[in-house]
């Protein structure tokens, strides 16, 4: 191989340890030379920080899962970065706050939420305060009336209801349908 390289940006005749490795390349250098590469993408990247923004915006909301796995695999190996990400987010908490909300009105960020949510209640063995009265073929999700308790909703009819009225929409609907003979009556 070869010791040295010409850097056809910086027009200088450098080692070739002062070249990053490119495989798609002959000699398996690239094409510039590290300094000329680094100044390179830094100008690439204010030149696009809009697209870079919304590119890697978009590919976290689609990758949620993955971004939170790495991360967390990330923050268990790196205690540094522990004690950083929690004076980080008591420094940040209502912009974080803020943004976690934002995410969860998204379509993509709903659902998550809903699967995350259910997993969680899942996992505190939650109760059904009522069997399920409905057909097979209705499609049924558990509402949570508090921490501990849920009661069946025909799905579609739940997912209407999401959203900042959630509680108060649910509870008017159950009160229609489950309890409107039983209020009649009394
Ligand atoms: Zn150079
Ligand atoms: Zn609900």
């Amino acid at each position: 191989m070869k010791e040295n390289k010409f850097c056809k940006k910086c027009n200088k005749l450098k080692s070739t340890s002062d070249f990053g490795t490119n495989k798609s390349k002959k000699n398996g250098l690239t094409f510039y030379c590290r300094d000329c590469t680094r100044i390179y993408k830094k100008e690439w990247r204010s030149n696009n920080k809009e697209h870079i923004r919304i590119y890697y915006r978009e590919w976290r909301d689609n990758n949620r899962e993955k971004c939170n796995k790495w991360q967390h695999e990330y923050i268990k190996n790196n205690p540094d970065y522990q004690i950083y990400i929690k004076d980080y987010s008591l420094k940040n908490r209502e912009r974080i706050n803020l943004n976690s909300k934002k995410w969860r009105q998204t379509e993509v960020g709903r659902e998550k939420n809903l699967s995350y949510v259910s997993g969680y209640y899942r996992n505190k063995k939650w109760i059904p305060l009522m069997d399920n009265p409905f057909p097979d073929e209705i499609k049924v999700e558990w509402h949570h009336i508090n921490n501990m308790l849920v009661i069946p909703l025909p799905r579609i009819t739940h997912r209407k209801m999401l959203g900042k009225n959630h509680v108060e929409l649910c509870n008017n609907w159950i009160r229609e349908y489950y309890l409107s003979d039983f209020i009649s009556e009394y």
